[in-house]
């Protein structure tokens, strides 16, 4: 796969801890939801760092991809990304990338249920924008797990389609501050809390599963205790250890 040097022509806040960027692309090429894109940066002195990020924005948006990256305190690659990055600089990317964690034509009417913890919440967005854009009708359910309010990504959209969409679900569980008077989900997620939204499909859905590491893998074992066949389950790591 070739690296091109896209254009940012957006840059915005979507947190305080991340931002959107848009980025123009010569080789442009539509992607499944899902699939991420890597984005190399090369020092004055050649040291290079690359990174994965997945593409937030659908596949129908021609000519350019939205990637959303949260600011890493420690990090090498991201801080620069958050807060470097400018509106006309040029990015070095190749994509799209990744065969597994998607979701594919052949699957636009089995029912989804969407598991993300912090920025792993961005591939599951790509695919509800899809869905929106596409006009599917499957039934839908997002089960987020944020820290607090603060850091809800795409905290409007993700509410305007829950009001909008009767197919569709969104469940924010806050693990350390919830909004005052909140009468939600206030803990990691766990078996029981998936268990409860497995109950509302007509028929065993889809899973996609995307966060840090323990997050993915609590909430994949819990999906296989609740019964769902492994097949049907699909998990992306994003690194860190914490919990949404
Ligand atoms: C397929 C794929 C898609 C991804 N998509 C996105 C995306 O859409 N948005 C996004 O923001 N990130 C995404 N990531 C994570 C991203 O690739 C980087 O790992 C992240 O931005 C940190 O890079 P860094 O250079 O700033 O930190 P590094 O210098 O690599 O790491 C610094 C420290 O932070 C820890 N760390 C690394 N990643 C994370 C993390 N995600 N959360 C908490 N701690 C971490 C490391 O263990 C280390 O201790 C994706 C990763 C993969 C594999």
């Amino acid at each position: 796969m070739q690296w091109q040097m896209g254009e940012v022509t957006s840059v915005r806040r979507e947190t305080h801890r991340a931002k959107t960027i848009t980025i123009r692309l010569p080789a442009w090429q539509a992607h499944l939801p899902g699939q991420h894109y890597d984005i190399r940066l090369t020092a004055e002195d050649g040291y290079q760092a690359q990174r994965s990020y997945s593409v937030a924005s659908p596949p129908a948006r021609q000519g350019s991809i939205d990637l959303t990256v949260d600011h890493i305190a420690d990090g090498e690659v991201s801080p620069y990304l958050v807060e470097g990055v400018t509106v006309g600089d040029s990015l070095e990317v190749r994509g799209p990338i990744g065969g597994y964690f998607v979701w594919t034509p052949a699957e636009h009417r089995r029912p989804l249920l969407l598991v993300g913890g912090g920025s792993g919440v961005v591939p599951l967005m790509a695919m509800l924008r899809h869905r929106k854009t596409a006009g599917l009708a499957n039934p839908a359910q997002l089960v987020f797990s944020v820290r607090t309010p603060a850091d809800v990504l795409y905290a409007q959209e993700l509410e305007g389609l829950a009001r909008e969409d009767p197919r569709f679900g969104l469940h924010l569980t806050f693990t350390r501050k919830a909004p005052e008077g909140w009468t939600g989900y206030q803990r990691r997620i766990d078996e029981p809390m998936l268990r409860q939204l497995l109950d509302t499909f007509p028929q065993p859905p889809l899973s996609f599963v995307c966060g840090p590491t323990l997050l993915v893998e609590a909430a994949a074992n819990a999906l296989l205790n609740a019964g769902l066949p492994p097949e049907t389950i699909r998990t992306e790591h994003f690194g860190g250890a914490s919990s949404g």
